[in-house]
């Protein structure tokens, strides 16, 4: 956001309330990089680049003559700088909410997609689905490229102009975007994550419903989270704007579902003779990665239904799906050693994607532990207690684990490793792996946050991978 804002010509100041070694590293990146702008004379649009400055160790004084805050997603709403932002009458937005109002005359169609799980997946099913259209698209928000630059590289130096985004946005990048209008969107589920961030349930769905506000096409919700139906209820939609549901089971007027492993659409039927239309068989998304776990299958719904509002034949959709290929540390199969299945699920960083995974297995040594973000664990344990052969905890908040599992799980053996190093995980899977009986699954779903540990849940995927490489005939 700073270099792109330089580079139209503003004069940015860089706030850190840290100094440390990692953000004097990246101020001085940003001074030099802003230095060799200005001495080549380059900046957006003919202007001169604005320049950067970098203040480090004041995250609460507002810089002198500030005109507005661009805000990145580790700032709480409730940080001081914001107090005295208010109070000096300025705005305060996020990187979404630039890249927004600097899109051009020619800009893309958004298409946007949040919820507590399955964002990233259900962007790259989207994305996949529209270049099988033949559009020129491409995932971005949460994931990949800054959306800024994309915005500001539409059409550039001779590129081909993108017809459609597919925008992953989070819960605070739609707190900090009050202008963003899509042209159609889906909120895929609401259950409690980074409540410490949001302060509360109601604003974290409050902020995750503002995706929904000036929809003009659809408002995609899922039928089975009353939660997001409730967001487009209240959402104040351009006229003509529909909400569109998607659900696992058979779908009524309007929605999207399943029949006899077929992929339905009712609610963009293009021949009226006909009540529903047929998109794809279960069996079409991401063959080659086994059966699709059932939240899966909703997410391709979901994807389905944005696509379908964009005009996307069934086709397409088909095609889309079968070229879709999973992204890493998703319910990601890793090895089968002496029958026993080791499954990767880093990605599970809250307790609502736990579930979904824990619930995708029968017999299971649970690997849990790390950030709780505020969270409690106690219907995660209670939901899933009859399915789990042990557990191994580490991390920081491995204790909440714990006494929910003294709770409601009494019998099931616990091993607490009692570790939050980076070089916890060899012996956390040989634990698992002791604790595991042939025909079980060894799952890492740590249903919290990596960074007590790791640099993110990459990397505390790869650890676990790694580590079920390193395992000898001994340790079985
Ligand atoms: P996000 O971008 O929202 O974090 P991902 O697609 O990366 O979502 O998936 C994150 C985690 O949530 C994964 O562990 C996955 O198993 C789980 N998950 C994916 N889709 C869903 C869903 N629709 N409901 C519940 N859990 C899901």
């Amino acid at each position: 956001a700073a270099r792109a804002l330089a580079g139209l010509g503003a004069h940015v100041t860089v706030v850190d309330g840290g100094d440390g070694d990692k953000q004097q590293a990246a101020g001085r990146e940003l001074e030099e990089w802003a230095a060799a702008q200005s001495a080549s004379g380059k900046g957006g649009g003919g202007r001169r680049a604005g320049g950067i400055t970098v203040r480090l160790g004041d995250g609460a004084t507002l810089p002198e003559g500030t005109e507005l805050v661009v805000t990145s997603p580790g700032w709480k709403p409730d940080s001081p700088l914001f107090a005295a932002a208010a109070a000096a009458g300025v705005d305060v937005v996020g990187d979404v909410e630039i890249a927004w109002r600097l899109r051009g005359p020619d800009a893309a169609a958004w298409l946007g997609v949040t919820g507590t799980n399955g964002k990233t997946t259900t962007v790259r099913m989207l994305a996949s689905i529209l270049a099988a259209e033949g559009l020129h698209t491409l995932a971005v928000g949460n994931i990949g490229t800054p959306i800024i630059d994309v915005v500001l590289g539409q059409g550039k130096d001779g590129a081909r102009p993108y017809d459609v985004l597919a925008v992953e946005l989070s819960s605070y990048q739609l707190h900090w975007a009050p202008s963003l209008r899509a042209h159609s969107a889906a909120v895929l589920n609401i259950a409690p994550d980074h409540l410490d961030w949001h302060g509360s349930m109601a604003e974290y769905a409050a902020d995750k419903g503002r995706i929904y506000e000036g929809n003009t096409v659809a408002c995609v919700y899922n039928v089975a989270d009353k939660a997001t139906e409730d967001l487009v209820r209240e959402a104040d939609v351009e006229e003509g704007c529909r909400a569109i549901g998607f659900t696992l089971g058979t779908p009524g007027p309007s929605q999207l579902g399943v029949v006899e492993g077929i992929l339905v659409d009712r609610a963009f039927v293009e021949n009226r003779q006909k009540q529903a239309q047929e998109l794809a068989e279960i069996s079409d998304i991401a063959p080659g990665s086994g059966p699709p776990a059932p939240h899966n299958i909703a997410n391709a719904l979901a994807a389905a239904a944005l696509a379908r509002a964009f005009g996307v034949r069934p086709a397409a959709v088909r095609d889309g799906l079968r070229a879709f290929h999973p992204d890493a540390h998703r319910i990601q199969h890793i090895a089968d050693i002496d029958g026993i299945t080791y499954i990767d699920d880093s990605k599970a960083t809250n307790t609502h994607a736990a579930e979904a995974s824990l619930a995708a297995y029968e017999h299971i040594v649970w690997i849990a532990g790390g950030l709780a973000k505020g969270a409690t664990f106690d219907e995660l344990v209670q939901k899933s207690a009859a399915r789990l052969r042990g557990v191994v905890l580490i991390g920081a908040d491995r204790a909440l684990i714990r006494e929910a599992l003294a709770r409601h799980a009494p019998d099931v053996p616990v091993v607490d490793l009692d570790r939050t190093d980076t070089g916890a995980m060899p012996e956390a899977v040989r634990e698992a792996t002791r604790l595991a009986e042939p025909g079980d699954t060894v799952l890492l779903a740590p249903a919290c946050a990596s960074m007590d540990m790791f640099v993110n849940y990459n990397k505390r995927g790869d650890a676990f991978a790694d580590a079920v490489g390193e395992l000898t005939a001994r340790d079985h």
